[in-house]
C-alpha cells in the first residue's frame, strides 16, 4: 500500500515548472525492504535522467597502505559480463545513448550515469547487472592495476573535485594535512593487494543496505515498480561497522617554505587556521566567517594595497578537522609586506569583531546565492550526492535556512576561536627568483672570470721560467 501511495505521490505531481526550486529538497525517498535508500526527484529538462548509486565504502575505510582496494574495485565492476569484456559493457551502454563513470571517495563510492529518459530502467539494469554479475579474474585484476597506478590522482571524491577546480593552494593543504597526521600521504601502491582482498570488499560493502540509489529527472511511471522488483532482490548483509580512522595526528612544523619549480617570481602565500569545534557555534557560521575574510582580503590585498589579484579565503576538511585557509598570490619580494597587512587586520577583527553592515551584506548574499548554486538535473543529482548526510524522511536540509540563522554574535564567536589559535603558514615559491638568479649568475661569472685571468697569470708565468 505504502508503495501505491508513493508512486501516486511521485506521479501525480503537476508539470514541474513551478516551485521546483522552492521544494528542491524535499524528495520522494523510501528505503526497500532490502535496506536500499531511493530517492527520486521529478526534474526540469524533459529527455533525461541523471542517476547517482552511492556504494557507502571509500578510501577512509582502509589503512594507509591499503586505501586504494575500492578503487580498484570500482574499476573491476566495469571488467565486463561477458567474453566482450569491458567492451562489450560500453557498446552495451552507448546502445542506450547513455555515458556512465564511477569515483572513489574518502567515503563512498559512486556510479554516475547519464542516460534517455526513455532507456532509464535499461541502464539500471545494466547497471545492476555490472554489479552483481562481473566476475573479476586475475587478468582483469592487473588491468585495473596498471590503470589506477596510471591514474596518479585523476579520480576523487566529489567534494575533491569541487575543490580541485578551485585549483588554489591544494597541494600546500594536502601537504600539511599530511604532516598533522590527517591524511595519509602520498598515493600508496596497489603491487601488493590481492584479488581476496577485492573480493572481499565487494561482499562486505556492495549490498543494497549500504547503498543509497538517486534518480533525478523525468521519471518513468513505471520506476518504483521496477526498482522494487528488480533492485528488491539484491541481498542485504550483516551490516559492518565502518572501521576507526588508523592515522596518528603529528605536530606540523608551524612555518615551511614550499620548493615547487625552479625558477620565478610568483609566490602563494597560505595561512591555515584549523577550525575548533565550538558547542553553540554552527558549522554555518564558519561559512559566514570564511566569506567575510574572503571580502577582506581582496579588500586589503587587492584594492587597498595591489599585492595580489585572487586572494581568497576557503574552507577545507582535513579528516574530521575543518580548516580555514587564507590564499594569495603574491610577488616573492612582496610576502614580508602582505603578511604584515594580514596580521594587522586579523588583530583587528579579533579585538573588534566584524563590521555589522558588511556581515549582514554578506550573509543575504550567501542566503540568496543557494537560489542558482544547483543547476540542472545532473547538478541536482550531484547536490544529493554530497548531502546524504543531510537528508532525513523525504528531505534535505536546505542550507540557505542554516545560514540565514546565524547571529552577528555567532559568528563573532566563530571568528575569534578561529583567530584563537596560531596558522600554520605555508609558502610555495620555485627554488630562485629572478633577483637571486641574477645573483647566482654574477657570483658565477665573477669566479669565472677570476678563474680565467689565474690561468693567464700562471701561464705567463710558466712560459717565462
Ligand atoms: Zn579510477
Amino acid at each position: 500500500m505504502r508503495r501505491l501511495l508513493l508512486a501516486v505521490l511521485l506521479f501525480s505531481v503537476t508539470p514541474i515548472t513551478s516551485g521546483f526550486a522552492a521544494d528542491r529538497y524535499q524528495v520522494e525517498g523510501y528505503v526497500l525492504d532490502n535496506g536500499l535508500q531511493l530517492i527520486l526527484k521529478p526534474g526540469t529538462e524533459p529527455g533525461h535522467v541523471a542517476i547517482r548509486l552511492v556504494v557507502g565504502v571509500g578510501f577512509d575505510d582502509f589503512s594507509c597502505a591499503d586505501q586504494e582496494t575500492p578503487h580498484l574495485l570500482e574499476h573491476l565492476m566495469f571488467s565486463g559480463l561477458d567474453a566482450r569484456g569491458e567492451g562489450g559493457l560500453e557498446e552495451r551502454m552507448q546502445a542506450l545513448g547513455g555515458e556512465w563513470n564511477a569515483f572513489t571517495g574518502n567515503t563512498d563510492t559512486t556510479f554516475v550515469i547519464e542516460v534517455p529518459a526513455r532507456n532509464q530502467r535499461k541502464a539500471l539494469d545494466l547497471l545492476l547487472a555490472a554489479l552483481t554479475q562481473t566476475r573479476i579474474d586475475q587478468q582483469a585484476m592487473d588491468t585495473a592495476k596498471a590503470i589506477v597506478t596510471r591514474e596518479d590522482g585523476g579520480h576523487s571524491s566529489h567534494l575533491q573535485t569541487w575543490l580541485d577546480h578551485q585549483a588554489f593552494g591544494h597541494e600546500a593543504s594536502d601537504q600539511l594535512a599530511t604532516e598533522l597526521g590527517l591524511k595519509c600521504g602520498g598515493r600508496p601502491s596497489v603491487d601488493h593487494l590481492t584479488l581476496a582482498q577485492v573480493n572481499a570488499v565487494r561482499s562486505q560493502w556492495y549490498a543494497p543496505n549500504n547503498m543509497s540509489l538517486i534518480v533525478v529527472g523525468q521519471l518513468d511511471r513505471l520506476l518504483p515498480a521496477y526498482l522494487e522488483r528488480a533492485w528488491g532482490d539484491l541481498k542485504a548483509i550483516d551490516p559492518v561497522d565502518h572501521p576507526d580512522s588508523t592515522l596518528v595526528q603529528r605536530k606540523a612544523e608551524q612555518r615551511r617554505d614550499l620548493i615547487q619549480g625552479w625558477l620565478g617570481d610568483s609566490v602563494r602565500l597560505h595561512w591555515y587556521f584549523i577550525e575548533p569545534v565550538l558547542d553553540d557555534v554552527p558549522d554555518a557560521a564558519y561559512d559566514l566567517v570564511q566569506r567575510y575574510l574572503d571580502w577582506t582580503l581582496y579588500q586589503d590585498l587587492r584594492l587597498a594595497h595591489g599585492l595580489a589579484y585572487g586572494p581568497n579565503a576557503q574552507r577545507d576538511a582535513f579528516g574530521d578537522s575543518g580548516v580555514l585557509s587564507l590564499n594569495a598570490d603574491l610577488d616573492r619580494n612582496d610576502i614580508g609586506e602582505a603578511e604584515r597587512i594580514l596580521a594587522t587586520r586579523l588583530a583587528q577583527l579579533k579585538r573588534d569583531g566584524m563590521d555589522e553592515a558588511t556581515f549582514k551584506r554578506l550573509k543575504q548574499a550567501a542566503v540568496d546565492h543557494q537560489a542558482w548554486a544547483i543547476q540542472g538535473d545532473s547538478g541536482l543529482a550531484d547536490y544529493y550526492w554530497g548531502a546524504l548526510g543531510d537528508y532525513e524522511d523525504g528531505h534535505f536540509a536546505n542550507p540557505a535556512d542554516a545560514l540565514r540563522k546565524v547571529t552577528l554574535e555567532e559568528a563573532n564567536e566563530a571568528l575569534k576561536g578561529v583567530l584563537g589559535v596560531t596558522p600554520y603558514v605555508r609558502i610555495e615559491k620555485p627554488l630562485l627568483g629572478y633577483d637571486e638568479l641574477n645573483q647566482v649568475l654574477m657570483v658565477a661569472a665573477a669566479v669565472l672570470v677570476g678563474l680565467m685571468i689565474g690561468g693567464l697569470l700562471l701561464a705567463r708565468r710558466r712560459s717565462r721560467a
